[in-house]
């Protein structure tokens, strides 16, 4: 049997790739491995003898397609625009059509049920705290436990749903609120909408949004990513742009068209664009002081799912920091959604790399813009590194700038 769902690769996207190799030196699960099937050609080539029925979807195909980040790494070099992270998102909805997997089930309830639900993600936030609390974060699975404590997400409140604020002389921009930003990077949705407000847009957290569906989209849940999607078109009608604070979420949103949501993905923004594009206009200002270097560290749905570099580097720099890169080649650090869940050892030693190139550049601020990479590297480096958002460094420098007590000459 071939496919079976209406979502599978396509004719074109598999022809396109003609196997000139050029992508596998940027490839992490081929470098790791050095097998053709752990590599974007092998995947490709894996799916076209599928689509010839010279292949099964079975439990081998699945590994196959299963064991990829997702980094698209390979997409941003590859010479003859092979779609890659589409062609991946479609064999992976077909291996969830077609290949019964009880955890995979479990990984759905979670990504299109639980993280969708404000009310459920407040529990499970208050469930950590809890634990936290009682000294008890050994029962934190490790990925939760070290990246969420003792540093700033779960502390202070995100926007309320519901807010309405600012003249709107730029016009109406509206916050994603996300499924883990509102509960747990609550600084970065506060700093967006206090820097949105100032630059002179009417600012808006619509109450019906949902959390985007990249999480579902990636894991093969085509119908909660389509249900996903379809609510936030909705919740979103009528705003100018759509801000949009964790980079993988911005790269799922630019690409709404695939789900049905081809204007919304022309209004959607990630915030460090919008934050840039800002200062360059103006709107926000360039701050003074020199505060010394930060390391800069490129979530793969920034670099290679949207090609922007720029952006965190100017706000930055626009904060009164000097920027150092991390890893020139743009290697994932191996956060990559919920693969940490299924192939830990690969994504521990993908951020154990990261975590070596951080210490490298002799910066202990690092400034990620993606909430994954984020908890990645708290895990991976020593508690005293700092890692936070762009946008929340900027915001941070600009309230302490205007807080110092002005010499007058
Ligand atoms: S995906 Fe692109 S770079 Fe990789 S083998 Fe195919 S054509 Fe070449
Ligand atoms: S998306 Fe990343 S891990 Fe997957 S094949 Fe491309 S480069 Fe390799």
């Amino acid at each position: 049997m071939t496919w079976v769902t209406d979502f599978h690769p396509t004719k074109d996207e598999l022809a396109s790739c003609v196997q000139c190799g050029l992508c596998l030196p940027h490839c992490p699960t081929y470098r790791l491995t050095g097998r053709d099937t752990a590599s974007p050609r092998g995947r490709l080539m894996a799916m076209s003898a599928v689509a010839s029925g010279d292949l099964a979807v079975d439990d081998s195909f699945a590994e196959i397609v299963g064991y990829c980040l997702q980094c698209r790494a390979c997409e941003a070099v590859c010479p003859s625009l092979v779609p890659f992270g589409r062609a991946m998102e479609g064999a992976r909805a077909e291996v969830a059509a077609q290949v019964p997997d009880a955890k995979r089930r479990l990984r759905h309830l979670v990504v299109g049920k639980l993280l969708p639900t404000p009310g459920l993600m407040r529990v499970a936030t208050w469930g950590i705290r809890l634990l936290r609390a009682l000294r008890l974060d050994r029962l934190l699975p490790p990925w939760l436990a070290k990246p969420l404590s003792g540093v700033r997400p779960l502390d202070g409140s995100a926007p309320r749903r519901g807010t309405i604020q600012g003249e709107g002389r730029l016009g109406t921009a509206a916050l994603l609120a996300g499924c883990v930003m509102e509960p747990w990077f609550a600084g970065v949705q506060r700093a967006t909408v206090d820097l949105l407000t100032r630059a002179g847009y009417r600012v808006v957290v619509p109450e019906n949004q949902t959390c985007c569906g990249a999480l579902a989209a990636h894991d093969g849940d085509v119908a909660d990513a389509r249900r996903l999607a379809r609510r936030n078109v909705e919740a979103f009608a009528g705003v100018d742009l759509v801000v949009v604070t964790a980079a993988g979420c911005s790269a799922h949103m630019a690409e709404y068209g695939h789900w049905g949501g081809e204007d919304l993905a022309r209004r959607s923004r990630d915030v460090t664009m919008v934050v840039a594009d800002l200062i360059d206009r103006g709107h926000l200002p360039r701050l003074p002081e020199d505060r010394g270097p930060v390391a800069v560290q490129d979530p793969c749905h920034l670099r290679h799912a949207q090609r922007e570099t720029a952006a965190p580097r100017e706000i930055l720099r626009a904060a009164g920091y000097t920027t150092v890169d991390v890893d020139p080649s743009g290697m994932c650090c191996g956060a990559a959604g919920i693969y940490s869940l299924i192939y830990p050892d690969t994504s521990a030693e993908l951020g154990s790399r990261k975590a070596t190139e951080v210490q490298a550049t002799g910066s202990t601020l690092v400034a990620s813009a993606n909430p994954g990479c984020e908890m990645q590297l708290r895990q991976h480096l020593p508690a005293f590194y700092r890692v936070a958002h762009p946008v929340e460094i900027y915001h941070e420098a600009l309230v302490e700038s205007e807080s110092r007590p002005r010499v007058r000459g």
